[in-house]
Order: structure tokens, then C-alpha cells, then sequence
């Protein structure tokens, strides 16, 4: 295993490596259709590193494996990949002013831009198919890296926004970088990442929350940390509630933590555990996780979602 390099975020060697998981059972986690290309992305190693920056607090896999347009082109395939009304763009788009100049990263296939009211919107997309979806709405789409973007259009947007993209990408630091060169002085910068300070942190073999997927994982302290390490101001954490399409996963999980307690298991370590008895939970869990959710009833009920929206400025 070859050592750890500095934080990819604020670049402190203060890392600890919190778990160490085997790609096969990554690759084994998927839908069938899609395994040979996760193994495929994942094959130069047996093993990952999952390391948390005593600095920063930033979580990331190593290496930073990120997926080919191979997997990105599979994952594509499914129904849920592209979602046109997240819980996020109605949190999100309260940023936006009419009129302003958007610039949005890793925008697919032009969602967001349905919910926010201005002629100047700006899309980046690698997806060839997504490009495509989004200039037949109309919009300004392009398969730019940000780097180059932001080279070509230094300080020129009001708003940057990237909304479930920043924890795909490695190396983070040039990513940010660009973002923040694009903003006009004064400007915001509207990252929305999935949130390690929610249930998700908790979820067993969650696979889509590694790599080759994502590579990196943001607690609060790490997107407080961005506007240390960039000279911004976070404006807002905005955290948004357990959305409907997630109620069945959060009930399953709150089933398995009281089969745990129950059954007198231990308690839950690591972020893989493909053992038969982890599947028999997992099933377990699932029937009684139905049975959790008909008393999940009400939104007052609910508790902190999925996804995290951090608003920053820039100084004027
Ligand atoms: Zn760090």
C-alpha cells in the first residue's frame, strides 16, 4: 500500500487512515450489469484507504480513483442517474437572483437551469449524451473542464454552483481553485455534496458513496474548511430533510441499528461487510425497515437528508 499523500483539500500530512476496504467487494455491491467495469476502473488495487485530515476534516479514498466515461456511460443507463427536481435545487435556487451570470459544473443535462430565472445560464458537462439533452432545451452547455473554463473567463459569473460533483472529483484543490477564479468579485459559490454528517455516513456497503463514484466524503467542518483554505465566507450550511425516494433507506437502517441492539451484535465497523450474515441482516432489516417507515408518516418526523448545500462569497 503505498503511503499517504497530503490532504488533497488544505494539503496537511495530518491524515489517519480510518478503514482500509477490498475493491472486489466494491465491485461485487453493484448492479450486475455495471460490476466489470467498477472491477475494471478498480483493478491496479486490492485495496483502498479511507482517510480523514486532522486539519481540514476532509474524508477521502486512496488513491483517488475516479470512474472512466466508461462507468459513467453504464451508470447512465439507469433511471435514478439523472434526477430533474432534487430537493437541493429548491434550497439552492433561493441564491440566485434573476438576471445573473450561472456558471454551473458537472451540469448534465440542464435541471437546475429549469429552476432558476435568468438568460444568462452556462452550463459544463463530460457526459456527450447529457450535453446533448441540455443544448436541445436551449441552453449553453459545453464539455469544458473548469480549469480551462475559468482560464478563458476569469471573474465573470455571479453565481458558481456544482451540485453533486465536488465528491466526485480528485484532485480536489485545482477544482475549487478554478471555481473561485471564475466568480466575479462578490460572487457565490453553491457546492452541494452528499452529507457525512447524516445517515449516510452510516450506511454499510453504500458503494456508490466510493470510488470509482465518489472520492471524497464532507462533513460540515471540511466545507467550513474550503473557506479557510480559499479566503471565502461561508454564507450558509443549509442541510435539506430526508427526501421521500431516501425514507425506505433510512428505515432500514434505523431496523438494522435496533437488530443489532436486540440480537446483542456488535456493533457496526467498516464500511463493507459482505459476509452472509451482514445479507441476512441486511434482508432482515429491510421488512422490518417497511414496517419503521408507515410510522415516518409526518415531515416534522423527519431527520436531516441526504445532501448538504454550502453557500460561500467571495470578498468584493
Ligand atoms: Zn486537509
Amino acid at each position: 500500500m503505498a503511503a499517504i499523500p497530503q490532504c488533497s483539500l488544505c494539503g496537511s500530512d495530518q491524515v489517519e487512515v480510518i478503514d482500509r476496504i477490498v475493491t472486489a467487494g466494491i465491485a461485487g455491491g453493484y448492479d450486475a450489469a455495471v460490476t466489470s467495469v467498477v472491477a475494471e476502473n478498480l483493478s491496479a488495487n486490492d485495496e483502498l484507504s479511507f482517510c480523514r485530515c486532522r486539519e481540514c476534516d476532509l474524508r477521502y479514498f486512496w488513491p483517488m480513483i475516479t470512474g472512466s466515461s466508461k462507468y459513467y456511460d453504464a451508470l447512465q443507463r439507469f433511471s435514478w442517474y439523472y434526477i430533474e427536481d432534487k430537493p437541493e435545487y429548491q434550497i439552492a435556487k433561493q441564491w440566485v437572483s434573476p438576471g445573473d451570470r450561472v456558471l454551473e459544473i458537472g451540469c448534465g443535462r440542464g435541471a437546475f437551469a429549469t429552476h432558476i430565472h435568468t438568460p444568462h445560464y452556462t452550463g459544463l458537462e463530460f457526459s456527450a449524451e447529457a450535453v446533448q439533452s441540455a443544448v436541445n432545451r436551449g441552453l449553453d452547455v459545453t464539455a469544458e473542464p473548469i480549469e480551462q473554463h475559468a482560464r478563458k473567463h476569469p471573474q465573470s459569473y455571479d453565481v458558481v454552483c456544482a451540485f453533486q460533483v465536488l465528491e466526485h472529483v480528485a484532485p480536489v484543490e485545482p477544482f475549487i481553485d478554478a471555481s473561485v477564479g471564475a466568480m466575479k468579485p462578490g460572487g457565490l459559490l453553491l457546492y452541494c455534496v452528499p452529507s457525512e454528517d447524516s445517515y449516510i455516513s452510516l450506511l454499510r456497503n453504500a458503494v456508490l458513496n466510493m470510488p470509482p463514484h465518489h472520492v471524497t466524503r464532507w462533513t460540515d467542518q471540511a466545507l467550513r474548511s474550503v473557506a479557510r483554505v480559499f479566503g471565502l465566507e461561508v454564507v450558509a450550511i443549509d442541510h435539506e430533510i430526508l427526501a421521500p425516494m431516501h425514507v425506505t433507506t433510512y428505515s432500514a437502517l434505523i431496523a438494522e441499528r435496533m437488530l443489532r441492539r436486540v440480537l446483542h451484535l456488535e456493533a457496526q465497523k467498516g464500511l463493507l461487510d459482505t459476509s452472509l450474515r451482514q445479507r441476512m441482516l441486511d434482508k432482515a432489516a429491510y421488512r422490518l425497515g417497511r414496517l419503521i417507515e408507515k410510522g415516518l408518516d409526518e415531515e416534522k418526523l423527519y431527520p436531516r437528508g441526504h445532501s448538504v448545500l454550502a453557500v460561500y462569497r467571495k470578498a468584493a
